[in-house]
């Protein structure tokens, strides 16, 4: 049996796709960032596979449920269609020493378990030096952006692969460095139209 290889971007939620909002819980708290649509569509028509994958670990300390969660996500979803594949969260605290809290991939692993993930093409894109880490540990590459926690450590790329003001910025830096063609196809075409 083989499995379609596919490039996927892993994107965070909180200051990446939506406004930050501590422990957000209540629906009339999410805000979708004006460029998300246009960012998500970018991708799509680029050929990525979407995974949101979010640590929410207000869950484990009681200070919202799951289900408050997933409303947030059917929200999403219904304001970004057909564009997002699948959610991925850690419910966990951080001390608990799970395999799904970001650093750590457990969340990539479960968004890409259907599919060969094209590592060398696939990002996890974030706004916080864990994010960055995380597409680290799994061998992928990474793009942090400025907003969310992104604004207040303008001092630093993290390490990060490609860095943008926003979403929209990361991936079109990303899609900028997927779509180049090869050396060789970039020579026949400039010989062709001449
Ligand atoms: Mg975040
Ligand atoms: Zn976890």
């Amino acid at each position: 049996m083989s499995y379609p290889v596919n490039k996927a971007a892993f994107i965070d939620r909180d200051g990446t796709l939506i406004e930050e909002v501590n422990f957000l819980s209540r629906l009339e708290d999410l805000q979708i960032f004006p460029f998300t649509l246009k960012a998500l569509t970018v991708l799509r028509e680029n050929g990525f596979k979407i995974h949101v994958v979010t640590n929410q670990s207000g869950i484990g300390r009681g200070i919202y449920t799951e289900q408050d969660m997933h409303a947030i996500h059917q929200q999403m979803t219904a304001d970004l269609p057909g564009l997002i594949d699948s959610f991925h969260f850690c419910p966990h605290l951080p001390d608990a020493g799970c395999r799904c809290r970001k650093p750590n991939t457990g969340m990539i692993d479960e968004a890409s378990a259907g599919y060969t993930l094209d590592r060398q093409n696939s990002w996890m894109i974030g706004d916080k030096y864990l994010d960055v880490e995380t597409g680290k540990n799994a061998g992928i590459r990474s793009a942090l952006v400025r907003t969310g926690y992104g604004e207040r450590t303008a001092d630093t790329d993290h390490g990060a692969d490609v860095t943008g003001r926003n979403l929209l910025e990361a991936v079109e830096m990303i899609v900028g460095e997927t779509v180049k063609p090869p050396l060789s196809a970039a020579v026949s075409q400039a010989e062709g139209e001449q």
